[in-house]
């Protein structure tokens, strides 16, 4: 969701800082700008639309300069128009402001500098925050950008991932955070910055970083850097980290986007979440970011899950597998709503966060909650050092490397395959699975790889079936048991990238009501996978009764002698039933990206979505 992109150094940061848009542009925005500072004045672009709007009116060749802010733009307050994009400047042009975030009190702020005879162009929060840190400036006698950033910030309520420039002071950046990502880059010779919110703007340049934390500054000057807490405390020293991904994994690699690439890494990703981590001989798992929790997970009686999205689907296979394999109670929450529903929890809990980002902020705030409660909290993020990772007291990483695409792909499946992981580890924790059946379950996963790169071999049929269901306007997912939720994420992937309406939902509940919709012209979606056999079959020949239409995802052989000539049957390798949640979602992510393709929907961008969702 949104992102900023500041530079200073000898480069052109005009050219840098268009290059690290468009590296964050997968994250999802409507507007997009930039301002540098040339000729001692500063300088605006902003359009709203796609990047390329941005790039017809700003050239980087005829705006040489060393030090530049830009925005990706996704609108929470104000509609996505010129004006409201950013960067965002005050009543005299002194300074300008790049803001992703929401300012909660701006109404307040706004009415006291509307008091005091200050003007706005726009009809944003972050706007009023632009001319709030002015109007601070403009009373010091001294001019420090700095601290009249640190004092407006002091006043607001709400998150801010902030970029200041000043004509006035104009060889430097001041940036701030609360609530929202923001990375420092440290370049060559330790005089050039680039600050990010995402590490993909940055890795084109440097692959050392800074991590910045809620209410911390960082001032950068081509004289290097410091830090300081909101409360003006120096920070002297801070670790530095290196990004782990390669700029090859930031291309489509001859796909015809990043969502169809990341499908087909499919068998590659899932093995990369199991690198490692399974001892086939001794049908052990090993975790290494949780060898210091084995006595919380020994101990702990109750597993919550807190997650969002595509996650929260991941999360209720997680519920399945852990329950049946470890045999302990799991509960799974969406983030926002466990977050402020004062949920008891007990000391013997133990909460798994799950978040592709690890900067989902919905997430966040859940994981502040059980921490508050002092409960402990491991995560499980793609994102390596995102600010969920950072934030939980352990974790286990995907290792899916960057998901570009909107709708997620290659990180659902590796966070299937990690909670796989756990559960069986959980089983051996508590005696309650033995090693002879981790030992069959891990020659399974195993499997995989060759199981998944099987089905994607059958993507020609499933491009055939996905043109037929392009013209439903409707499509219902049903399952049982472990088709449930994959059901659910089926459903959830055609929705985000085709916007064709659809539902998931668990297939007996389809008789309690959402069989009224059920006609000829319904498409229902049966993913059958050998769970709760003769009774999914009952809830065919319920859709068929009332003329809809079956596709059926089912392991091979399975459906023999049950299929009618007008079922669609796609069929996945068998494996046992813990595994095949993987199998069993790829045909759906393949079915979702032939039709949104078919209907030329804009796949690795829809309309509205957005990648990282960093507000509430
Ligand atoms: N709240 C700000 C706006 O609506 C910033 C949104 C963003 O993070 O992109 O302009």
């Amino acid at each position: 969701m949104c992102g900023i992109v500041g530079y200073i150094g000898k480069k052109n940061a005009t050219e840098v800082v268009l290059n690290g848009l468009q590296r964050v542009e997968y994250r999802g925005y409507d507007s997009t700008g930039i301002a540098f500072i040339k000729n001692k004045s500063i300088q605006i672009y902003k359009k709203s639309g796609r990047l390329t709007q941005l790039l017809s009116v700003v050239q980087p060749d005829d705006n040489i300069t060393n030090v530049a802010i830009g925005h990706t733009r996704w609108a929470t307050h104000g509609i996505p128009n010129d004006s409201n994009a950013h960067p965002h400047s005050d009543n005299h042009n002194n300074i300008a402001v790049v803001h992703n975030g929401i300012i909660e009190n701006y109404r307040n702020i706004k009415t006291m500098l509307l008091q005091k005879g200050y003007n706005f162009s726009s009809d944003t929060d972050s706007e009023v925050l632009a001319v709030f840190i002015s109007s601070i400036y403009d009373e010091q006698i001294n001019k420090d950008i700095t601290e009249a950033t640190r004092l407006a910030l002091a006043k607001v309520q709400g998150t801010f991932g902030l970029l200041v420039i000043s004509k006035i002071e104009p060889n430097k950046i001041v940036c701030a955070r609360r609530g929202s990502p923001l990375i420092l880059g440290i370049g060559e010779d330790d005089n050039e910055f680039i600050v990010a919110s995402d590490q993909t703007a940055i890795v084109d340049y440097t692959k050392k970083v800074i991590f910045i934390e809620d209410d911390e500054m960082v001032v950068i000057s081509n004289d290097g850097y410091y830090l300081k807490t909101l409360d003006n405390i120096a920070i002297k020293t801070k670790e530095t980290s290196l990004i782990e991904f390669e700029l090859g994994q930031l291309e489509k690699g001859g796909f015809e986007h990043f969502m169809l690439k990341e499908i087909f890494e499919q068998p590659e990703t899932i093995m990369n979440a199991t690198r490692g981590r399974m001892i086939q001989e001794l049908g052990e798992i090993k975790l290494g970011g949780l060898s210091d929790f084995t006595d919380i997970l020994t101990n702990m009686k109750r597993i919550i899950i807190v997650a969002c999205g595509t996650s929260w689907h991941s999360a209720l296979i997680g519920e399945y597998l852990i329950e049946s394999l470890a045999r302990l109670p799991v509960e799974v929450e969406y983030a926002s709503e466990f977050r402020y529903r004062n949920a008891p929890l007990l000391d013997t809990d133990l909460v798994i966060a799950i978040s592709q980002s690890g900067e989902t902020a919905d997430t966040l705030e859940a994981i502040r909650e059980v921490k508050r409660q002092g409960v402990p909290v491991i995560g499980i993020v793609n994102v390596v050092g995102s600010t969920i990772a950072r934030e939980t007291n352990a974790g286990v990483y995907l290792h899916a490397g960057p998901e570009i695409g909107v709708a997620s792909t290659k990180a659902f499946t590796s966070q299937v395959m990690v909670l796989l992981l756990l559960s069986i580890h959980l089983g051996l924790l508590h005696n309650k699975l033995s090693s002879n059946k981790a030992k069959k379950l891990i020659a399974e996963i195993n499997k995989l790889p060759l199981q998944i790169n099987k089905i994607l071999s059958n993507k020609d049929k499933i491009k055939d079936i996905a043109i037929q269901l392009a013209s439903s306007p409707n499509v219902l997912y049903l399952g049982r048991g472990l088709g449930y939720p994959i059901a659910m994420e089926g459903a959830l992937k055609l929705k985000e990238i085709s916007y064709l309406h659809s539902e998931g939902m668990p297939a007996a509940e389809m008789k309690h009501g959402p069989i009224a919709l059920i006609d000829k012209n319904m498409p229902v979606i049966v993913v059958a996978m050998g769970e709760q056999d003769n009774k999914i079959w009952s809830n065919v020949e319920e859709i068929r009764t009332r003329g809809g239409r079956i596709i059926l995802i089912d392991n091979e052989g399975n459906s023999a002698g049950r299929v009618n000539k007008e079922d669609i049957i796609i069929e996945v390798p068998r494996s046992v039933i813990e595994v095949s949640a993987i199998l069993g979602v790829i045909p759906l992510q393949l079915l979702s990206y032939y039709v949104a393709n078919h209907l030329g929907r804009e796949i690795d961008n829809p309309r509205n979505l957005a990648k990282a969702v960093t507000v509430e």
